[in-house]
């Protein structure tokens, strides 16, 4: 089980199985948190970058739950790897001054490792779930009641002479993460009080995220190097702080002290990212689909088994940001390289001659 407090490093989560084979530099999973990572995250709202409506909304509400002496609501934070949602986490706790047990859906093996861990909580505490819509349908009971009531009932014995108890817990906000929300149960997506989607990144926000990141890691970058590192960030704020790191070390390599569009080039070019943010397997995706498929219709395990990549690798990781920029899309009889990614690829359209 993982469980951590905020003052102490986090462990790495459990990444999913899609993920676990994950070391893409353009990717938005987390396969471990660092040290890197978390010298990186904003600590206050005002630093937390973008996500206009969203901060607006929390701040109200997080002012308003200290005026009551209340602990705030339980708030749900879903949207794609990366985009900040473990930081926001942390934020609220430290803008409520209370401390935050982080842990996810799939480390919750027992009622009992659920019980433990908001038992030791203190009054107005954050309880982080990652991943929550992979936690097992035995523990989400519990959550029901602990959500609501801030109780537990355990049922003793069994058959005619079983009887519950309750446990009381002390007052505390959860805060659900996860990428998936049509994989939640109703049950507990009601018992949210907040429900908040994470957007995808501007180039101007990414930017900016890039330009702080630069500064904390005492790195000097032009501008115009920040944006080009944005633009192949795929809109994602961890991939934005992953690529100024590779870029980094090919400028420490070369004895560059300033970051420029051309060091940014030269670290793209060596890492085969191209120019929109593409890498080698996301191209080879594109490319089989084409050249061996014949643009598609083609079924996903058909693309596994060529490109030699796991299905929910391909559905979890590559095929959202292709869908994005329009060079993908899913049908019901399969996957189909859109003229997009024809253009993109150079390659000729053989529907069009
Ligand atoms: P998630 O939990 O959604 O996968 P994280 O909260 O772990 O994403 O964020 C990944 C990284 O991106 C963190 O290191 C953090 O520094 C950075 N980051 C995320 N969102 C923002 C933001 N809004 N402003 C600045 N940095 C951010």
């Amino acid at each position: 089980m993982i469980v951590r407090d905020d003052k102490n490093p986090p462990k790495p989560k459990t990444p999913s199985k899609a993920l676990e084979s994950e070391e893409r530099i353009v990717s938005p999973a987390e396969p471990n948190a660092n040290a890197f990572e978390n010298k990186l995250r904003p600590t206050t709202l005002e630093e937390y970058v973008g996500q206009k409506k969203l901060k607006e909304n929390l701040k109200i509400s997080i002012e308003a739950s200290k005026k009551r002496d209340e602990p705030l609501e339980h708030v749900l934070l879903h949207g794609p790897p990366g985009l900040g949602k473990t930081t926001l986490a942390s934020i609220i706790s430290r803008e409520m001054n209370v401390n935050i047990k982080i842990t996810s859906g799939p480390a919750l093996e027992k009622q009992g490792d659920l019980a433990a861990i908001i038992s030791n909580l203190n009054d107005g505490d954050v309880l982080f779930i990652d991943e929550i819509h992979r936690i097992r349908s035995v523990v989400e009971e519990i959550l029901y009641t602990a959500m609501e009531d801030y109780g537990i009932d355990i049922v003793l014995g069994k058959g005619t002479s079983a009887s519950s108890m309750r446990i009381n817990l002390p007052r505390f906000t959860l805060i659900g993460a996860t990428t998936k929300t049509s994989l939640l149960s109703s049950p507990l997506r009601d018992r949210f009080g907040h429900n908040y989607k994470l957007n995808f990144y501007t180039i101007d926000e990414i930017t900016s995220i890039i330009l702080r990141s630069a500064k904390i890691l005492n790195t000097k970058i032009n501008p115009d190097a920040a944006i080009a590192i944005a633009n192949c960030a795929r809109q994602t704020p961890r991939i934005a702080n992953r690529l100024l790191k590779r870029v980094r070390d090919f400028a420490d390599y070369h004895d560059v002290s300033c970051i420029d569009v051309a060091m940014v080039a030269k670290a793209f070019n060596s890492l085969g990212i191209d120019d929109i943010g593409l890498d080698t397997t996301d191209r080879k995706i594109l490319k089989d689909i084409i050249v061996k498929f014949g643009g598609g219709p083609v079924g996903l395990n058909t693309i596994s088994a060529a490109t030699s990549e796991e299905e929910s690798t391909i559905e979890d990781i590559y095929e959202p940001f292709l869908i994005k920029l329009g060079m993908l899309e899913r049908t019901p009889r399969g996957r189909i390289a859109t003229p997009n990614a024809y253009v993109h690829l150079g390659l000729e359209q053989k529907s069009l001659l």
